[in-house]
């Protein structure tokens, strides 16, 4: 029934699908089971209108950028999970740049750079979309979404309507925004950023700084999902992680890094339940020894 239903979205709506795919080799942790089935369509109307049927037809679902703050659990997923990759447009009007949810953040940055536009410098290196970006309020060197987002178009899953969100809408807070607060209510189709006429040469060596900090803090030669926890108010998180002796601490495949205390690495084989077996481990040790919790950062799939 359900293979029926979505056979019929693959041929109304211009999507591709796999069925039965390991979610491992699409998220940055490389780890997670089997999913049912994947839809990657090919339009922002397509991505609307197969959440639109997904929805209307009860059948589980959930939408996808990069998956590179993502653990999924080792069986997997019921239901089907739409990837937005394909969708990765994006386009200059004067100081407004307009980017399709599955744009990479990375090349948004490239573009504000040819235009020569300040303000998205920090997101040069983040490996994740700019749908990701927005529903995490994604950030780094005191920046954030936040600061730049004008506005978003949505698919409504309550409505089944489009909608545009503006920034105020959005309810943006560190690490946090309406789209993890509604409970997944709305699927970012496309976001709309405002930045300012700057100098490239100097919008060039700010992005070129960045990520050389990031190659040489982070351990991008395995596979994570980025910091594992969120900032505690008052606390460098890492810094935490670091004096309660936990540097180099392995749950199975999974490893606290020994380059940068809040990444959780794929060190070799690592399950999804070797991650959150360390992520709790972690937090218990931090608020035995500094009596600080901490939040985790990586969303978590059921
Ligand atoms: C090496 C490394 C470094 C990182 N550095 C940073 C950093 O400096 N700062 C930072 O903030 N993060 C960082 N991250 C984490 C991650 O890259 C970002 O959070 C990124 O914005 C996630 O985007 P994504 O497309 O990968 O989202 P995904 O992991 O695919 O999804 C994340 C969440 O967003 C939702 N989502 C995705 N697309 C949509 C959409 N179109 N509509 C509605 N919901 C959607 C998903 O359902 C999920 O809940 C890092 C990760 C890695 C691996």
């Amino acid at each position: 029934m359900t293979e029926k239903i979505l056979n019929g979205i693959v041929s109304k709506y211009e999507c591709e699908a796999k069925k039965n795919q390991s979610i491992a080799p699409y998220t940055s942790f490389r780890i997670g089971g089997c999913v049912d089935f994947m839809l990657f369509p090919q339009s922002t109307e397509a991505l609307a209108g197969a959440c639109c049927e997904l929805k209307e037809k009860g059948i589980r679902f959930m939408v996808m950028g990069n998956g590179s703050n993502l653990l999924f659990p080792d069986h997997g997923y019921r239901g089907v999970v739409v990837v937005t990759t394909e969708l990765k447009n994006i386009t200059v009007n004067g100081n407004i740049i307009t980017a399709e949810c599955g744009a990479s953040l990375t090349k948004l940055a490239g573009s504000a750079l040819e235009n020569s536009l300040t303000g998205f410098e920090f997101a040069y290196g983040i490996p994740g979309s700019v749908g990701g970006a927005v529903y995490m309020n994604a950030g780094a060197y005191v920046s954030e979404v936040s600061e730049v987002l004008k506005s978003c178009t949505c698919f409504d899953t309550n409505t089944c309507e489009i909608l545009t969100l503006d920034n105020a809408d959005c309810d943006f807070s560190y690490r946090n925004s309406i789209f993890e607060k509604s409970g997944n209510r709305y699927v970012i189709l496309d976001a709309v950023f405002e930045l300012s006429k700057g100098d490239k040469d100097v919008i060039r060596a700010q992005m070129n700084e960045f990520m050389s900090k990031r190659r040489e803090k982070q351990p991008l030669e395995y596979p994570s999902a980025g910091s594992a926890f969120k900032r505690a108010p008052g606390y460098f998180t890492a810094k935490l992680i670091d004096d309660a002796g936990l540097k180099g601490f392995c749950i199975g495949g999974a490893q606290v890094s020994t380059k940068h205390a809040g990444f959780i690495i794929n060190a070799g084989g690592a399950t999804a339940d070797d991650v959150t077996s360390l992520m709790k481990h972690i937090q218990k040790t931090v608020k035995e020894k500094f009596g600080v919790d901490i939040e985790g950062e990586i969303r978590i799939v059921e």
